[in-house]
């Protein structure tokens, strides 16, 4: 027999419209933990760089706590009131719009990854590039609380994520800090100082050890690729020009991203 057979429930009569259901809400649920990770990593990517412990959500300009509605940008925004109760400050754009993306990442890589250890140890990924993402573009930081603690990550993960071995990681992590660091130096010496830092370095070395040996060399080709067609863009449309400063751990996230989820794949495409 078919069905419930009760007309109130008439979208879940059948099997597969049933798991197509559950399907949504889990997906949704994926989405709503991505948020709420991503308004943990809204408050450090705040007060890290101020070398703060973290602290209760709180307006960066009075100082004051922020209300529990004001705790997640999104929520601030959707209820109309994304502006200090105390001083008027507006809750930053940021915030939803990293919210959201942590949710979307979530989202999709439970669709593709499936309740499995690669889809925790990704979200984790997710999360710590997000926070990367915010220092470097904000204030041109990569930080070493940040850094260094998920350098570990990397190295634990290698012995529970599939197609990683600890001895990949390590060879990884040193080919991504060797090319990284040639490159900062040489780079120093043609642009002066700061055109790539030793957080980017240190970010090169993490990257390095989650995607492993060989699939390090794809993702620093990717980060080449990107940043040189990046960089072409800002200086055809004179957004930038040579000697400005131009955050390079964005390109080395979107290498990285790009080489965990479709690593092999995208080399047979190259060499195709
Ligand atoms: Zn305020």
């Amino acid at each position: 027999m078919r069905g419930c057979g009760h007309a109130a429930c008439g979208f879940a009569e059948d099997g597969p419209g049933r798991r197509r259901l559950i399907a949504v809400w889990v997906v949704g649920a994926a989405f709503l933990v991505g948020v709420l990770v991503g308004g943990v990593v809204n408050q450090l990517g705040s007060d890290l760089p101020g070398h703060g412990a973290p602290k209760e959500p709180h307006c960066p300009y009075c100082g004051r706590r922020r209300p529990w509605w004001q705790w997640l940008g999104l929520i601030a925004y959707l209820s109309l009131r994304p502006h200090c109760p105390s001083c008027g400050a507006p809750v930053r754009i940021r915030r939803p719009l990293v919210e959201i993306g942590l949710g979307v990442v979530f989202g999709f890589l439970w669709i593709t990854l499936g309740p499995s250890i690669r889809l925790l140890f990704y979200a984790l990924y997710s999360a710590i590039f997000a926070l990367i993402l915010i220092t470097d573009i904000e204030r041109r930081l990569i930080l070493n609380v940040v850094t260094y603690p998920a350098i570990v990550l990397g190295f634990i993960a290698s012995f529970f994520v599939p197609g990683v071995t600890w001895w990949s990681a390590l060879l990884g992590g040193a080919i991504g800090l060797t090319f990284f660091f040639l490159a900062a130096l040489i780079g120093n010496l043609a642009y002066g100082s700061g055109a790539m830092g030793g957080g980017d370095v240190k970010l090169a070395l993490f990257i390095g050890m989650i995607t492993g040996y060989p699939l390090v060399i794809e993702a620093i080709v990717l980060t080449i690729l990107i940043g040189a067609a990046v960089s072409l863009v800002l200086l055809i449309t004179r957004a930038r020009s040579l000697t400005d400063y131009v955050p390079y751990g964005p390109f080395l996230i979107a290498g990285a991203a790009i080489t965990l989820l479709w690593g092999y794949g995208v080399a047979e495409w190259f060499l195709r």
